[in-house]
């Protein structure tokens, strides 16, 4: 298993919320969006509310280690304060290269982030009447005050899918990659795919699996979570081992979505693997740990 990880555990000291005990304080968190990027510190870590301007709009995001973190939307291109001789408190940052070099904490945070204000940015108005959308005190999500519409924050789950079969006598089992033809095309990656409104998570798995490379899937066992938000914000990837269904049938491409699969020996894996802050590399480096 990556060193590290304990899925399930991946929040570490990252607690979200949206009920803040007191006002922001100079001290506390300042999680400072433009776009999809975050302006972080020279250090890579996230400045302080008081590095900010004072009218500053702040929204509660929940707390890392006990401190509160707030979040604001500026204008993108927002260099930092304007009086003569100030440094900007950083530069921005997209959230691959911030899960690339922080703690799953403070990516996590980010992530929150990224999701809480994007959300507050593109619902603004009720999609019924066109009334003004209120904040709901302690929450994330939003209420029309005319015709009283509700509508949550948006999470968009997506399923990850290991998928093995038996090895040759003596060897060890294999692991089946796939290369897309959008995105990352260098890496190989696995089977995954956003889960549609009115499947379970399994039922997403087998049925992705099925469309990508036209596999029947055996056992198939969950694995761990982790909020990502390189797909867009808010999307939390759910990650599942299985086993194919027949070890001799090999994996179809499409052409369209991905343009090669093929069967990896667990020891014998491709360097060109997804980076080690995804889960996909959890999953990948679980299974060719435990077959070492
Ligand atoms: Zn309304």
């Amino acid at each position: 298993m990556a060193a590290g990880f304990v899925p399930g555990a991946s929040g570490g000291g990252f607690v979200p919320g949206a009920e803040p005990a007191a006002p922001p304080a100079p001290e506390d968190l300042a999680l400072v969006v433009a776009g999809r990027k975050l302006l972080a510190g020279p250090d890579g870590r996230f400045p302080r509310v008081a590095e900010l301007p004072a009218d500053t709009a702040w929204v509660p995001l929940g707390t890392l280690d006990g401190r509160p973190a707030w979040g604001a939307e500026l204008p993108d291109g927002w260099q930092g304060p304007v009086d003569a001789g100030d440094e900007p408190p950083g530069r921005w940052r997209g959230w691959r290269e911030l899960a690339a070099g922080l703690p799953a904490p403070l990516a996590d945070l980010a992530g929150r982030a990224l999701a809480v204000l994007t959300f507050r940015r593109t619902h603004r108005w009720c999609g019924a009447c066109r009334a003004e959308l209120a904040d709901v005190p302690g929450e994330s999500s939003r209420r029309c005050p005319d015709c009283g519409l509700y509508v949550p924050i948006r999470l968009s789950a997506a399923v990850l899918v290991a998928v093995t079969r038996p090895g040759p006598p003596g060897g060890t089992d294999e692991l089946l990659l796939v290369r897309h033809a959008q995105g990352p095309t260098d890496l190989w990656a696995l089977v995954a795919g956003f889960v549609e409104a009115g499947e379970s998570l399994e039922a997403a798995a087998r049925r992705e699996v099925g469309e990508e490379v036209g596999l029947a899937l055996g056992r198939l066992a969950y694995f761990g979570s982790q909020p990502w938000a390189i797909s867009g914000p808010g999307t939390l990837l759910a990650g599942f081992t299985a086993t194919a269904a027949d070890p001799a049938a090999e994996p179809v491409v499409d052409g369209r979505e991905l343009v090669r699969a093929r069967w990896f020996p667990l020891d014998a894996l491709p360097p060109e693997l997804p980076p080690a802050y995804s889960i996909s590399r959890w999953l990948i480096d679980h299974l060719a740990s435990a077959a070492a």
